[in-house]
């Protein structure tokens, strides 16, 4: 295993973008092959972020936060509007029958797309009170919905509406829409946001990025031991992200954690060890889904635009909900 940083720069046939990869690790390249080119497959949103693969439908969707729409993206169509408004939607997943499951600011709530096309509400309040702006989630094999509920949907207007807080902190909950039981799997975060599980889901992922808005604030995913398959137990620190923050985060099926921050797509060993980045070519990246037709193609949503590259992984199950 070689260790020192190696930089990759390829031309892109698509654009006069360059493609820059570091390796920290000579694993990376078995990840991320050398030569691998970074595409821009679309621009023009304000804060893209929530990037889903629809296997049934061969397209990618996400959400435009600012903008209060998503957007659909595929290989022969290009991309286009999915839904307008979509109620400030952010992170979205599929459940295990394929259909969407959204994470919306505005309506504060996670909501289902039926095969109609009809939009419903699965779950958008504890204990009487509403979320303050469910943000990201995965779906576990037994189809209960891990979600995070920061502010950021009610701290302006910018990405929902500025609204007080009801429930008077930042969970992460647990939601098990067979029963409709929900429950708070940690309470400790300060802005909790991306979320995923390990392939074999003994252990949950949650990034913090209560860095975004308070310089010390964290800037770390923390990684749990999943007990009895329905909470949490030893919450540690997997790995301080610098420059910036993890906002989304995904997972492949050797276990390694691909993460946004900053400058990029960070890629990091289970033992939370740097193996390289994916660099994108403006600040910042937000998110990134695996997708395509095998699950290879990493999407990665930034500010203004989607890109995607194509590695030699492929998502675990929990962390691309197909
Ligand atoms: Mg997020």
């Amino acid at each position: 295993m070689l260790r020192g940083l190696v930089v990759h720069d390829g031309f892109s046939l698509f654009g006069p973008m360059i493609t820059r990869l570091e390796a920290y690790d000579s694993l990376f390249w078995s990840l991320v092959p050398r030569g691998a080119v970074l595409e821009r497959l679309f621009s023009g949103t304000a804060w893209a972020e929530g990037p889903v693969y629809v296997r049934d439908g061969g397209y990618l969707v996400w959400s435009d936060v600012p903008n209060n729409r998503m957007y659909r993206w595929s290989r022969s169509a290009g991309g286009s509007v999915h839904r307008a408004p979509s109620n400030y939607s952010n992170g979205n997943a599929l459940d295990h029958c394929g259909r969407l499951l959204t994470c919306e600011h505005l309506t504060r709530r996670i909501s289902r797309t039926e095969p109609d096309g009809s939009v419903v509400t699965v779950v958008d309040g504890y204990e009487g009170k509403r979320f303050n702006s469910p943000n990201d989630l995965v779906v576990k094999s037994d189809g209960s919905i891990w979600f995070t509920d920061p502010p950021y949907g009610i701290l302006s207007d910018y990405e929902g509406r500025r609204s007080a807080s009801e429930l008077g902190g930042n969970f992460v909950f647990r939601f098990d829409p067979s029963v409709g039981e929900l429950s708070i799997v940690s309470d400790d975060f300060d802005k909790p946001n991306g979320i995923a599980f390990s392939p074999d889901e003994s252990v949950l992922y949650v990034a913090d990025t209560g860095g975004s808005h308070t310089p010390d604030g964290p800037h770390h995913i923390r990684a749990f031991d999943v007990v009895g398959g329905s909470s949490l137990s030893n919450g540690r620190v997997f790995a301080e992200i610098s420059p910036g923050f993890a906002d989304g985060l995904r997972v492949d099926i050797g276990g390694n954690v691909f993460t946004s921050a900053f400058d990029g797509i960070h890629v990091l060993t289970a033992a939370g060890e740097m193996l390289g980045k994916v660099l994108v070519p403006e600040r910042a990246t937000s998110n990134c889904a695996f997708g395509g037709e095998d699950g290879s193609t990493l999407f990665i949503t930034a500010s203004t635009a989607l890109y995607a590259i194509e590695t030699a992984t492929k998502g675990a199950t929990g962390a691309t909900a197909v």
